[in-house]
């Protein structure tokens, strides 16, 4: 597949809350240095500290949608969310689409891309290869997420977070319970222990035991249950909920005990395992501080719902499905450079060459020129 010129068109992101933006004045200098043209509507960087005159600096120029036209120019949008139905409408066919489109049960995307012959690469749905990394926005992503889900909780806590001995007595440490130990889980653990707590984790791949020890955490192993499968090196598989139960079990003295608990636990594509229910709330002490990143995907804690704090019976309830979106200028910063990576590799002597058996394009694929690739997943009817 060949694209012509290659145009890049970086629009404001229209979703609520958002706060990034998919490319940065440095980026849009190196994609203007291997050869395309980069246009930018108006403002687009603003709440992550880029101002269009920084852009333009860059080389970009300013893009117009006053005409249908200038939308007909465009080869390849650079987005952190999928764009509108009426953007997408606009767009010529064979424009490619890259960004954090949400791909899993996203019906209203399938038919959009279908409708408007687009090809389209969903980030998340990068295959977790060495040659990927550079590329892997959920890793920049989750990051920001688990550094900022203990300062959140650090921040709604009534005690320190570190030991002290002052002159009025010893302070002890706090406790802190991380829940998934992936890229958000890690580095909420190396935050916390800097930040002076103790530290437990609870995972169910054994082979982050060693990641979670090495950054200080203790770790907490997985209940055995017969012939339950952990998953891969890299995601978890969905467990049972016989498993989900004994886990339950395991963590109900570890949560009385503890001030913070950051849940970070998620299956790709599926709903987020319940690992704390209401008894286990209600074991927890008066003051104590859960932050949820699983919330957008359901939630690890009972009662967390996205955007909000809740106080139930003293324990504030934080569901945290935004965090990269209150650092926007660093998660623009690293997201941008996720997409230089993937993208850098494909233009060839001015041209745009999607290939489509490319290891790292397969995966992300989600739509070539209309023809969905993912249909199971998109038409999944969403977590289950
Ligand atoms: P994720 O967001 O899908 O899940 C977060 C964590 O939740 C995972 O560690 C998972 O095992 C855990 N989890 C799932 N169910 C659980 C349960 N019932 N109880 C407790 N924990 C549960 O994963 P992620 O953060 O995107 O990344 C997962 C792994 O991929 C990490 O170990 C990371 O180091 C690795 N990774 C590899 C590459 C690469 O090789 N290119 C790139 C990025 C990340």
């Amino acid at each position: 597949m060949v694209f012509n010129l290659p145009r890049i068109l970086i629009p404001i992101e229209a979703a609520l809350g958002e706060t990034r933006v998919a490319a940065t004045p440095e980026t849009v200098k190196k994609l203007i240095s291997i050869g395309f043209k980069v246009s930018i509507q108006q403002g687009a960087g603003a709440l992550a500290g880029f101002l269009d005159d920084s852009y333009f600096n860059a080389g970009a120029d300013s893009f117009s949608d006053a005409g249908e036209d200038s939308y007909q120019n465009v080869d390849l949008v650079l987005c952190v969310n999928s764009p509108s139905e009426d953007f997408l409408s606009k767009l010529k066919p064979r424009t490619l689409l890259v960004g954090l489109l949400a791909p899993y049960g996203n019906q209203t995307l399938a038919n959009n891309l279908e409708k408007g012959e687009l090809s389209a690469l969903s980030l998340e749905l990068l295959p977790r290869i060495s040659r990927a990394q550079a590329a892997d926005a959920l890793s920049s992503q989750a990051n920001i997420a688990g550094y900022k889900a203990v300062l959140l909780g650090a921040s709604a806590l009534d005690r320190y977070f570190p030991m002290l001995m002052t002159a009025a007595g010893t302070v002890q440490p706090a406790k802190v319970v991380v829940l998934g130990a992936g890229v958000a889980g890690l580095q909420a653990v190396a935050t916390a222990k800097r930040l002076g707590a103790v530290v437990y984790v609870s995972d169910i791949r054994p082979a982050v035991k060693e990641q979670v020890e090495s950054l200080g955490g203790r770790f907490i192993e997985p209940p055995e249950v017969k012939d339950e499968p952990s998953g891969s090196a890299v995601y978890a598989n969905q467990v049972s909920q016989a498993f989900l139960a004994s886990q339950r079990k395991q963590l109900v003295s570890q949560l009385a005990e503890a001030d913070v608990a950051i849940c970070t636990a998620q299956v790709p594509g599926k709903k987020a395992p319940r690992l704390i229910d209401e008894e286990m709330l209600d074991q927890m002490r008066v003051g104590a501080v859960v932050v949820d990143l699983a919330v957008a995907q359901g939630g690890n804690c009972e009662g967390t719902r996205p955007g909000e704090t809740i106080l139930r019976k003293g324990v504030k309830l934080i569901g945290a499905s935004d965090l990269p979106c209150t650092i926007p200028n660093h998660a623009s910063s690293l997201y941008a450079r996720n997409l230089f990576a993937l993208i850098s590799p494909l233009i060839n002597d001015g041209h745009l060459v999607l290939d489509a058996e490319d290891e790292l394009i397969k995966g992300a694929l989600i739509s070539k020129d209309g023809l969905i690739r993912q249909n199971q997943l998109m038409n999944s009817g969403g977590l289950n």
